[in-house]
């Protein structure tokens, strides 16, 4: 039975066993620049609850959209994210588009997140929103001014605000709850579903209202009701998008079917970098290719962010990911070094704590126990590392190329563990150095010494 921290109803609820398959979707990324390592954060959490499932047994069906078009920038300039990116890298839209698409998929493969079930691209899914929109306006839920853009009446809602406490009595005009222009709605909370294209040339279709284009959270809808049959078992998404986007989406999707569409909204912390937010402005945005230039395994990042639960605000630095890899390394050579089992064996601490919320730290932490306890055998300490790793995904199977150590090189390794347990720093460094000259890394971290091969 697994657990999760439900948003909307600020609990931990148990998803119910009798839903089969378990429908997810989760926001995906818009395609004008490459994914950074707080949007991967947010999509390592849904792998993790697909994997968390699958190991139960459960069915899983699981869509992530692809925004192409559609994504305003927030500066109140109402310029879509990705005509603005074309417009600066003078390339067409559609191929800026699916060149960072294909880069999207690229980096999920680097860090083992497992492929959704389809991807639908928002400029393939037109007609579908406009479908959407038909059946908003016609419920009475959607209108359309005589500029011919039609907008959802938040009006029409009354539980809006129930996701992010953003109530419509509370929120005033000129507060910034919308990436649009404000146009001539009736409503400042008002949003857009499809804007007229205006002097827009480029990424426009017909409509029914004249050419234009759709807003980004009439996508989110328009697809998670159409290809997952109006039962959204888990939405997942950042925490930013709880706010306005995942409040408006609820509206119109409520709206469409009546009924809560969503049973759970599950939210992932964000991710800063050495302390701070990651924009551009800063220049500190971290890209996977980035940890792949210092030398490091991609799957160190998501070791470094399964030490953290997903719901807790998480700062990610150079030296947690140098720790993270050099962890890697040794447990890759432990696997290595505990023989051949290919067998996994269920591990219960490890599973409870995936099933109670995610609790990635306490999983990891067993695992270093098991590591060091010397009462288990190699081949029961292998098994339950490999069980461990179909949820973890780290590839701790990885074969590695063992050299065995010279027996000079393993006393040296003792000698020097035992210099530092008595606290003696300098003969510790000199044995350090003596080792880094036979190809041996030693480095000091909380579990202890660890080496690896230069
Ligand atoms: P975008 O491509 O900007 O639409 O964002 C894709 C996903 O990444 C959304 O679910 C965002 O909420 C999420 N996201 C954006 N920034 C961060 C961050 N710093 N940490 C974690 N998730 C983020
Ligand atoms: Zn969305």
């Amino acid at each position: 039975m697994i657990a999760l921290y439900d948003t909307l109803a600020r609990s931990l609820k148990e998803l119910s066993v009798k839903d089969n398959p378990i429908n997810i979707y989760c926001c995906g990324p818009t395609v004008y620049r490459d994914a950074h390592v707080g949007n991967l954060r947010t999509f390592l959490l849904a792998d993790l609850i697909v994997r968390a499932l699958k190991i139960e047994g459960r069915q899983v069906r699981f869509i992530q959209n692809i925004t192409d078009v559609g994504h305003m920038s927030e500066d109140f300039q109402a310029e879509d994210k990705l005509l603005k990116q074309a417009q600066l890298e003078k390339r067409d839209p559609f191929e800026i588009a699916r060149n960072y698409e294909a880069k999207f998929h690229q980096d999920l493969a680097k860090l083992n997140i497992l492929p959704a079930d389809s991807y639908p691209r928002a400029s393939e899914t037109i007609d579908l929103m406009l479908q959407t929109i038909l059946k908003l306006i016609a419920s009475g839920h959607a209108y359309v001014t005589e500029l011919g853009t039609v907008y959802f009446d938040a009006r029409s809602f009354p539980s809006y605000g129930a996701i992010s406490g953003n109530k419509l009595d509370a929120l005033k005009p000129g507060h910034r709850f919308e990436y649009s222009d404000e146009g001539d709605k009736r409503f400042h909370a008002d949003w857009a579903l499809w804007k007229n294209a205006g002097n827009r040339t480029e990424m426009v279709w017909d409509s029914p209202w004249g050419r234009g284009f759709p807003g980004w959270h009439i996508e989110c809808t328009a697809m998670s009701l159409e290809l997952l049959d109006e039962r959204i078992d888990l939405h997942i998404g950042g925490i930013d998008l709880r706010f306005p986007h995942h409040e408006n989406e609820r509206a119109q999707s409520n709206s469409m079917v009546g009924h809560e569409a969503v049973k759970m909204w599950v939210h992932g912390e964000h991710l800063l970098f050495e302390g701070r937010k990651m924009s551009k402005s800063a220049g500190n945005v971290l890209l996977v290719k980035d940890l792949e230039e210092r030398g490091l395994d991609p799957l160190a990042l998501r070791l470094s962010l399964l030490e953290n639960r997903y719901r807790s605000q998480m700062d990610l630095t150079w030296a947690g990911l140098e720790a993270a890899n050099l962890t890697l390394k040794r447990w890759r050579t432990n696997m290595a070094s505990w023989g051949d089992e290919l067998n996994q064996l269920q591990d219960l601490e490890v599973s409870k704590a995936f099933a109670r919320d995610l609790d990635t730290p306490r999983a990891l932490l067993r695992l270093r126990a098991v590591e060091k306890d010397s009462s288990l055998r190699s081949e029961v300490k292998r098994s339950i590392f490999l069980y461990a790793d179909s949820l973890l995904g780290l590839e701790l199977g990885r074969a590695i190329e063992i050299r065995p150590l010279t027996s000079d090189q393993a006393e040296l390794l003792q000698i020097r563990k035992q210099a530092r347990e008595s606290k003696n720093w300098k003969e510790s460094d000199r044995l350090r150095d003596l080792l880094a000259n036979t190809g041996i890394t030693v480095s000091d971290g909380p579990d202890g010494q660890s080496w690896s091969w230069s």
